[in-house]
């Protein structure tokens, strides 16, 4: 399987390609762009009925193998074994069986042959769906890290889930270090204890004196610095990383076959959605030729992604027109997967593709609604892909708290409230519509004491987690201190 730059010019597409383990510990294409494999590896209805009972670690592997063509079979067997376990994702609700990894729980059933099942991806150990990945990333790289010999220091910036789950993967991991800052003081309680109560030797917790913005910038100025980067051996595990993408794949595949007795069932998806990494998935799976009906996009009041799906126009938002609300995972205003999408929209064509975003860097956004002046005409394409969107806000997630709630007596969190939103407005009849849930209630506490009156319950183990005790640094906002700092602890 070969990998290709979704803004790789048509003349050197061909000789620019790369395999699996080329692009695993990078991020973006040495052109700006993401990678994508040159064609999607397609499954038969025969595999689909083979896999459908399969372990999710044994469901993992088989789609794995088809993108990691040059890792060892027994290899990657081994790593998805070690990966997805009952012990690993073992937060799990009443009624929920640990080892099916991501369970689904039926909550509606109508006469017209639809049904709303909630699939769980947040039974990992930082309670949200980024653990469904980035677990797997963490053994990913430490075997390819002692295979060349290597290491590597992930430097990032987080204002809660994606810090908190890369610390998780790579917690204890061979010749992995992780730098992560965060704005001091201004997380929840909750996600600063689940943090910085690492004692992990390889875990540097750097609490900023200042704003995520701030964080951010520091780490713009390190990643520019490329000397640096290259002696300290620093990269990213952020959300464009293809393994992380493909590691997603895999429980659209178990939602669908767990849901389904024959291929010619139908099922929608519904996807809380904010950098699009997520729902990239599930377009993934449905090109490979998984019977997805519909994949319905849901977004808070930050709703780029709607409004794209809408009408055809991509308006990326500045830093001061992003809300900060209740379900601030997705309080996203450019979203970085989305170019995966698009590349395939207009035919894969990277010359377009490249074109496409650098009008969003020169004029923050671009238009394929085909009237008159736009870009392109691409978005009557869009239902060929089977994308719907819809939007929700802090009222209707309060609202829909509540309902769940009251009706099935499960409390979900904020992001997932959303996306059981915007599903409702999507439901068909004959189709199962599953809504991902994206994280437990108990890491946006705030939101569901303000539902329900009363606080959502922790997972055990998680009770105390504010009482453990604590392992980071205070700094200024001051590049050099900070370089500084990773220099000293890198060792190198
Ligand atoms: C990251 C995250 C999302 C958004 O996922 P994308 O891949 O960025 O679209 C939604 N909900 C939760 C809880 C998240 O942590």
């Amino acid at each position: 399987m070969q990998y290709v730059s979704t803004r790789a010019a048509a003349s050197a597409a061909a000789s620019s390609t790369q395999q699996f383990s080329d692009i695993l510990l990078g991020g973006l294409a040495a052109d700006g762009g993401l990678f994508l494999p040159t064609a999607y590896p397609q499954v038969t209805g025969d595999e689909l009925n083979a896999w459908r009972d399969l372990s999710y670690a044994d469901l993992a592997f088989q789609i794995l193998k088809k993108f990691a063509t040059d890792i060892p079979e027994a290899d990657l067997r081994a790593l998805t074994a070690k990966t997805y376990t009952k012990e690993v994702y073992k937060n799990t609700r009443a009624g929920e069986k640990a080892s099916q990894i991501t369970p689904l729980r039926v909550l509606e059933e109508h006469a017209d042959g639809s049904k709303l099942v909630l699939q769980a991806l947040s039974n990992g150990p930082t309670l949200a769906f980024k653990d469904m990945a980035m677990q797997l990333l963490g053994n990913l790289f430490e075997y390819a890290l002692a295979k060349q010999d290597e290491q590597l220091n992930i430097f990032g910036a987080t204002s809660g889930d994606t810090g908190s789950a890369a610390e998780y993967a790579m917690r204890g991991k061979k010749g992995v270090r992780v730098f992560m800052l965060s704005p001091h003081s201004k997380m929840s309680a909750f996600q600063t204890a689940q943090m910085f109560s690492l004692q992990d030797p390889n875990i540097f917790n750097i609490a900023l004196e200042g704003v995520f913005d701030d964080a951010q910038d520091m780490v713009k100025a390190v990643s520019n610095d490329l000397e640096f980067k290259r002696r300290y051996k620093i990269g990213t595990v952020n959300s464009i990383n293809w393994a992380r993408v493909v590691a997603q794949v895999v429980y659209y595949f178990r939602g669908y076959l767990s849901a389904t007795t024959s291929n010619e069932q139908k099922v929608s998806f519904t996807v809380p959605s904010g950098n699009f990494g997520n729902i990239c998935a599930g377009h993934i799976a449905r090109m490979m030729g998984l019977p997805i009906d519909k994949l319905v996009a849901a977004t808070n009041e930050n709703d780029v992604l709607d409004e794209f799906f809408r009408t055809g126009v991509y308006r990326v938002r500045k830093s001061a027109e992003t809300y900060h609300t209740s379900s601030p995972s997705m309080d996203i205003s450019k979203a970085s997967n989305f170019e995966r999408f698009i590349y395939d929209l207009v035919g894969r064509d990277g010359d377009r593709t490249r074109a496409l975003f650098q009008k969003v860097e020169t004029h923050g956004g671009f238009d394929l609604s085909g009237k008159p002046g736009s870009d392109g005409d691409e978005f009557k394409l869009v239902a060929n892909y089977g994308f719907k969107s819809g939007k929700s806000t802090h009222a209707d997630r309060l609202d829909t708290i509540r309902d769940v709630a009251d009706d099935y007596g499960i409390v979900i969190d904020t992001h997932t409230a959303d996306g059981i939103k915007v599903a409702r407005e999507h439901i068909e009849p004959g189709v199962t519509m599953i809504v991902l849930e994206t994280a437990l209630a108990a890491k946006f506490n705030e939101t569901i004491l303000e539902a329900l009156g009363q606080d959502a319950e922790r997972p055990a183990g998680f009770e105390n987690i504010e009482d453990l005790p604590q392992k980071f640094v205070v700094m200024p906002v001051d590049v050099e201190k900070l370089k500084q700092y990773i220099a000293t602890n890198t060792g190198l």
